[in-house]
């Protein structure tokens, strides 16, 4: 079975690519033609839009920004819905509101296509090494159908209940993932102000309690002033926001996500919305007019 790949960016570029090395048939698609072109020389075939992948594959991936990308993608013209065959299955794995999954999975159903989401953990390096995190929602037969492809690219997939479930999930990891950072960032401009250096505090209390795989994949970045993303902050914006919406609409308050939230929306009012999310130290620094890398 053709395997199409819509949306080539920081993540899906390697994962498709895992597709292809694993001996997959790949049909692939993005409007930013460069990435169409580096899957293509690794043997992908190159479709001009969403339709046309659809139409020659019985499963199609997205790894799309947000909602509104694959609502369009997957809904609007040119898109899925107009090229799969009933029977085709979708697995969205971009992380994006739960309550847009469960809208979109009903535009699927009406044209006979089965929908899971499956959103990911891990970023860039978990996605080129094909050891993802992935969370999925939607019918646990179809999960079955899909999850030897799914393996490729992760290192677990686990079904998590009904279509939006996985990213209920995702929401809850990068609640983990917002805060984490946050604190991590803050223990280290204390340590710094108080003249003992950060690099020594995160040696010693990386192997206790306080450690993290946050601490260890973000905080030598701070350590080292890298704002390179990875992941940006405003992607991180977004999945808060769906967080927040989610959260307050079946009343449950995230007071310390709304907290970290107001430091994220700062530093992209400051112009850093494409930096990595572990540029939360520049927050910091900010205050205390410190730095953490020198
Ligand atoms: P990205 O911005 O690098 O990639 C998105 C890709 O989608 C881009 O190549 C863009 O051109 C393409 N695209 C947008 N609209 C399109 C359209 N209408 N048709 C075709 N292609 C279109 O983002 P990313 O970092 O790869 O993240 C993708 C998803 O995965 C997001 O939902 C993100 O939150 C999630 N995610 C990212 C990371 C990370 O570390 N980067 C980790 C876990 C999950």
């Amino acid at each position: 079975m053709k395997i199409g790949f819509i949306g080539l960016g920081i993540m899906g570029k390697p994962m498709a690519k895992n597709l292809i090395k694993a001996g997959h048939e790949l049909v692939v698609t993005d409007i930013v033609k460069e990435a169409v072109a580096e899957v293509e020389a690794c043997g992908a075939a190159a479709a001009a839009n969403a339709r046309e992948v659809a139409q020659q594959c019985g499963l199609i991936i997205t790894m799309l920004p947000n909602s509104p990308h694959v609502k369009q993608v997957v809904c609007g013209e040119n898109g899925v819905l107009e090229g799969a065959k009933p029977g085709a299955i979708l697995v969205d794995m971009s992380s994006i509101a739960p309550l847009a999954s469960q809208e979109i999975a009903r535009a699927c159903a009406e044209k006979g296509v089965l929908m899971l989401d499956a959103p990911v953990s891990g970023g860039e390096p978990k996605a080129i090494d094909g050891t993802l995190s992935i969370m999925v929602g939607g019918d646990e037969k179809v999960f079955r159908q899909v999850y030897d492809i799914l393996m490729v690219m992760g290192a677990s997939a686990v079904y998590c209940g009904e279509i939006g479930a996985g990213n209920t999930t995702k929401l809850a990891n990068q609640v983990v993932v917002a805060v984490n950072i946050a604190a991590v960032a803050e223990a280290f401009m204390l340590s710094k102000k108080a003249g003992v250096d950060p690099e020594l505090v995160y040696k010693a209390i990386r192997g206790g309690l306080a450690g993290s795989t946050v601490m260890d994949a973000k905080g030598p970045m701070m350590l080292a002033g890298n704002t390179k993303p990875g992941f940006k902050i405003d992607l991180h914006i977004k999945d808060l926001t769906n967080a927040l919406e989610t959260g307050h609409g079946v009343g449950s308050p995230l007071p310390l996500t709304a907290a970290v939230m107001e430091m994220l929306q700062t530093l992209r009012a400051d112009g850093c919305g494409q930096n990595d999310h572990s540029a939360l130290a520049k927050y910091y620094e900010k205050l205390t007019g410190a730095k953490l890398s020198e």
